[in-house]
């Protein structure tokens, strides 16, 4: 299967270069390990022009199936292998052992969940500690629960966490939330939520399932916090492998650097979205469409001329 582009990526980012590329007639396939990456989580959207509030799994549907009508096929599979052939065409092999073929690639991978790299972090997970509120909080109606962060996932977590449970927790290690203002209002008058500061937690404990947390400091007197379910939403970071096997240069952080065009330093590879060091580091899904969009065009110019240029010879 052959294709003028192909896409890794099926976030905000690599719907919106799919949707443009298909109205520059780009031929283009979008294959993505899951739809909609990390926003399919969002339980709210509140920023995205045009949708005063909207849960993320809707925003990336909505991208996803106006994709879909340009004609636009969508793979749901992993890539665990890229090549380049004798004709100089990318050759891109699935985790289900299909084989594609490109010109070009963007890669829109995005990031993924950071973890706190606590001892039984993994143990606990699904039984007790959670990256994902709008995924669990459901498991937490009327009981005790803590976040960990103080940033927008943070927020919004908690946020959404307290029209659940009885009582929400968020630990931040410094002395005052950060992101969109309008979250941290919401937090700081709302009477389930209560914010400890300046702390970190230190260990997990439990048998079976997570019981309470150790913090690093006592927090009215006590330096263990008894709750029933742990959010931790301190933030992502981008993969590599992908990264790694393209020979891709990344910033200090592991983000792909990219130029105004979204190329990257391998010719007929692009990226954008949450895994580049464009749009000034500020992920948002606007941002990651907008970088989308400029990604396709730069790949519709390139191989605009790549077709001039065979044409004249
Ligand atoms: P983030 O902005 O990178 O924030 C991560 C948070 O976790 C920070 O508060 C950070 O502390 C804390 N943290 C990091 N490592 C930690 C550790 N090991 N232990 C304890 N705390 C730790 O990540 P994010 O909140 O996921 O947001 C990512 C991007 O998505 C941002 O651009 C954000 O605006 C966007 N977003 C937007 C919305 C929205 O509704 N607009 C919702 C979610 C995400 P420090 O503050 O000390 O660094």
């Amino acid at each position: 299967m052959q294709y003028d582009l192909i896409i890794i990526g099926a976030g905000p980012a690599g719907l919106t270069a799919s949707i443009y590329a298909s109205r520059y007639k780009v031929n283009n396939l979008v294959i993505g390990e899951a739809l909609g990456g990390l926003v399919f989580e969002a339980h709210k959207i509140c920023n995205f022009p045009s949708e005063q509030e909207v849960k993320g799994m809707d925003l990336v549907t909505k991208m996803r199936q106006h994709a879909e009508s340009l004609g636009v096929q969508i793979v749901v599979d992993k890539i665990i292998g890229i090549d380049k052939t004798k004709n100089n065409k990318f050759k891109l092999t699935t985790q289900n052992k299909k084989e594609f073929f490109a010109e070009t690639i963007l890669l829109a991978t995005g990031t993924k969940h950071r973890k706190l790299d606590l001892p039984d972090e993994d143990k606990f997970t699904g039984h007790g500690v959670s990256y994902c509120a709008t995924c669990d909080a459901m498991f937490y109606r009327d009981k005790t629960v803590a976040v960990i962060g103080g940033s927008d996932s943070a927020n919004t977590a908690t946020l959404y966490l307290a029209e659940i449970a009885k009582k929400v927790y968020q630990i931040y290690r410094r002395d005052k939330l950060r992101g969109e203002i309008l979250w941290i209002e919401q937090i700081l008058k709302n009477p389930k939520i209560e914010v400890i500061y300046n702390t970190q937690v230190k260990s997990l404990k439990g048998s079976e399932k997570l019981e309470k947390i150790i913090l690093d400091q006592p927090y009215q007197g006590k330096q263990e916090l008894i709750i029933d379910g742990l959010f931790v939403e301190i933030g992502t970071f981008p993969q590599k492998v992908l990264i790694k096997e393209l020979k891709l240069e990344t910033d200090k952080k592991n983000y792909i650097k990219v130029n105004q065009e979204q190329k990257t330093n391998q010719k007929s590879i692009w990226a954008a979205g949450d895994i580049t060091n464009s749009s000034n580091n500020f992920h948002q899904v606007i941002t990651a469409c907008s970088e989308g969009a400029i990604a396709a065009e730069s790949i519709f110019k390139f191989l605009q001329e790549k077709k001039e240029i065979r044409a004249s010879k």
